[in-house]
């Protein structure tokens, strides 16, 4: 069997399996401050550990098992990476640059089993769910490229958007969540985090429950169910109704402001009157709400759908503005190099295939 990545460990679990293997709590540390401060790629390097343990830790796990593929860089500064994964399955990261920083959009899944009517990810089913080292491990890739670069840039924040459905690989997700925010790590700030969903409820109130401060993102897309059930078929098992149950759910037991993610389909869901309609569904909850409008990034296979005209995506927006709606326009990056969520790698994927 293959050896997994150490990465997939959060620190305290790290300590428990070093802990039972007859070692001191503070080799856990030392080897962490190796893993996420001083960034080595090997445990040969990490020097001040001893033998017994870095044997230990040889015999048991390795350090890297992503391997680079495809890198593609941008003119606007993202870099779009493509994994191989141990299994030979491909998965992809990007890296963009903002104002604020530097974030970067993670994989969760080999595929996605929501199969969304306008995304590339669910074009092919999941195959299996990343562990968390593997996701862990996209964070650390991008980390050791800016490392290599010698700008002393950090990642700063996180969405977890790339392909698949996060809440369907939930355990693996927050042991990921807790190692990107540990304080002796990366300490990335739960609130520079953010994970989007389509909208599995049940892991909607668990995950309010963790009071994590973490960002929450949910796909929201329709304000109304035959629409919703229309484009995203998840809707036709978890309804509208049941989601707003379990945001509200959410907002009162975090008193954190939540994301509805709307991407514009030009004359499906952009109409001024459907705007009308997410505004009076989004109702009193407007204080704790925050709408992202999303510009729709063609895939070849959804060719029924088209981006929105700029008019009605103006329209759209002055329509929740007028409702007073917190809103954003998502700005756009590396569409240049396929950096939508999963069509660099349907596109490798079906380049392989000859297609
Ligand atoms: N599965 C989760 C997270 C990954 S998808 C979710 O659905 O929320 C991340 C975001 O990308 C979602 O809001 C999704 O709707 C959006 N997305 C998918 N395909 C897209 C496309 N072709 N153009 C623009 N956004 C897309
Ligand atoms: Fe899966 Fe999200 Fe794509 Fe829907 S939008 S198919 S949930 S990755």
């Amino acid at each position: 069997m293959s050896k997994s990545s150490i990465y997939g460990l959060t620190l305290e679990k790290l300590t428990v399996w070093l802990m039972e293997h007859g070692h001191k709590k503070f080799r856990a540390q030392q080897v962490w401050d190796w893993l996420y401060r001083k960034r080595v790629t090997s445990f040969s390097e990490m020097t001040n550990v001893n033998k017994e343990c870095l044997q230990l830790l040889e015999e048991h796990f390795v350090i890297h098992t992503l391997k680079q593929h495809v890198k593609q860089e941008s003119a606007d500064g993202t870099v779009k990476f493509l994994f191989k994964l141990q299994d030979g399955n491909l998965i992809e990261t990007v890296l963009m640059r903002h104002k604020y920083g530097l974030s970067v959009c993670v994989t969760t899944q080999v595929g996605c089993n929501i199969g969304c009517s306008f995304c590339a990810s669910g074009l092919l089913k999941k195959s299996r769910d990343l562990s968390s080292g593997e996701i862990v491990e996209q964070i650390m890739n991008v980390q050791h490229h800016l490392d290599e670069a010698g700008q002393d840039e950090r990642v700063s924040h996180i969405v977890v958007m790339g392909i698949g459905e996060p809440f369907d690989n939930f355990d693996n997700l927050i042991d990921f969540l807790e190692i990107m925010k540990d304080q002796k790590g990366l300490a990335i700030g739960a609130r520079h985090i953010t994970v989007s969903t389509s909208g599995l409820s049940d892991k909607i109130y668990e995950f309010a429950d963790l009071k994590m401060q973490v960002n929450l993102a949910i796909s929201l897309h329709a304000p109304n169910n035959e629409l919703r059930s229309r484009i995203m078929k998840i809707n036709r098992a978890i309804p509208i109704e049941k989601l707003m149950q379990a945001i509200d759910y959410y907002i009162e037991k975090t008193n954190r402001r939540i994301t509805l993610e709307y991407i514009l389909l030009r004359d499906v869901n952009d109409q001024r009157e459907t705007a009308q309609e997410l505004a009076d569904l989004i109702g009193d909850r407007r204080r704790l709400t925050y709408v992202n409008l999303i510009p729709y990034n063609p895939v070849d296979e959804h060719s029924q759908y088209q981006r929105s005209e700029k008019e009605s995506v103006l329209a759209f927006y002055d329509t929740l503005k007028k409702n007073g709606i917190n809103c954003v326009i998502r700005q756009e990056h590396g569409t240049d190099i396929d950096a939508a969520c999963g069509q660099l790698r349907s596109k490798q994927i079906k380049q392989a295939q000859g297609k």
